[in-house]
């Protein structure tokens, strides 16, 4: 959510009149015991939310990251409705990202509860660290066979690993599995894995409410992008992030759904509307890529220039991620092939 936006929300208006003006967009989920917490990040995506699940166990789903004013904010928030940090007894994960789960190992010590994650995202939360840099090293690699010029990719690395202490590990003291379900008093949320904006991606639905939990899978103001990460298989192949995606986006859109509650910005009560608004965009993108290449052979960061010029070089693992996806669809379709030169990767026509 941009800062323009929740700028305009802070009306000039008397206290008494703010709350009038504007309906509360999670008020349906608040009826519902699931209270939006809105943790500051230091990230361009802005604020992270976190939903604590009034029932038993108290439930917090997602911390925010590993910072001293995240956490200031989490405590005041928790307390704001009637609760404190102590009495939660079981913390829920969406998926890898640090602005999702920096907090996790905090909040778990200071409250005892239970950690839950999908067994696929558990490597990932236990060996944080290790995975950080293994990570890292593998986005350099990517964007050096994808063009991406050495002193950038180097720059772009140490920004990376200024923001590795915003994470940290955690245990998971509950391993989760696709299909199984999550029993609340209250209700029963089935996990299901969603992959494609991380490997881990993780959804809890309340099949009864038809309320989606989504963490990043689906965000209404800017589209999730499927980054590009490290296979767990030790492979060097390229994972097709945005193929896996459109797959997972698919199934969220085969399912009845009154709500979704995303990781970033305001609620979705339109998914199917917003799923196609997302597969339009892909296509369109794809379409502009193909024709970029069927001009002349080009490498996956002279396309993202193309396309997005200067944002190309100060954002060039996340351009990358978003050609490399869309350049995957052609492979796929057979209308586009890859050549070698010498280490670096060019996208021919046919
Ligand atoms: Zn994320």
């Amino acid at each position: 959510m941009s800062g323009g936006r929740l700028g305009a929300t802070v009306a000039p208006l008397p206290a008494s009149h703010a709350t009038s003006e504007r309906e509360d967009p999670f008020a349906a989920a608040a009826a519902a015991g699931i209270h939006r917490l809105a943790i500051p990040t230091p990230f361009a995506v802005g604020r992270v939310n976190v939903y604590l699940i009034e029932d038993e166990p108290l439930t917090l789903v997602d911390t925010g990251p590993n910072s001293g004013t995240s956490l200031d904010v989490l405590q005041k928030g928790i307390a704001a409705l009637g609760h404190s940090l102590e009495d939660l007894e079981l913390v829920i994960i969406t998926h890898q990202h640090i602005d999702h789960l920096g907090l996790v190992s905090l909040v778990a010590s200071q409250s005892g509860a239970e950690v839950a994650a999908l067994d696929v995202a558990v490597p990932f939360i236990e060996n944080y660290s290790e995975e950080f840099r293994a990570g890292d090293d593998f986005a350099y690699e990517m964007m050096l066979r994808h063009g991406v010029p050495a002193d950038v990719a180097t720059a772009l690395r140490s920004v990376t690993r200024a923001f590795q202490a915003w994470g940290a590990r955690a245990d998971v003291t509950r391993v989760l599995g696709a299909g199984d379900e999550l029993r609340l008093r209250d209700r029963a949320l089935r996990v299901h894995h969603r992959p494609g904006h991380s490997p881990t991606d993780t959804v809890f639905h309340d099949e009864e409410r038809g309320i989606l939990i989504a963490g990043d899978h689906l965000l209404r103001h800017i589209s999730s992008n499927p980054l590009i990460t490290r296979p767990r298989d030790g492979s060097n192949e390229r994972p097709q992030s945005l193929v896996t995606y459109l797959e997972s986006l698919k199934a969220t859109r085969a399912t009845d759904l009154e709500l979704v509650l995303p990781g970033h910005g305001d609620p979705i009560t339109d998914h199917r509307a917003l799923i196609d608004e997302r597969f339009a965009l892909h296509d369109r993108r794809a379409n502009k890529i193909e024709r970029l290449i069927a001009e002349r052979p080009r490498s996956a960061y002279e396309l993202a220039q193309a396309l997005w010029g200067n944002i190309a070089v100060t954002q060039a693992y996340l351009t990358l991620s978003e050609v490399l996806g869309h350049v995957d669809l052609l492979l796929n379709a057979g209308t586009v092939h890859e050549v070698d030169r010498n280490g670096l990767s060019v996208f021919a026509a046919g």
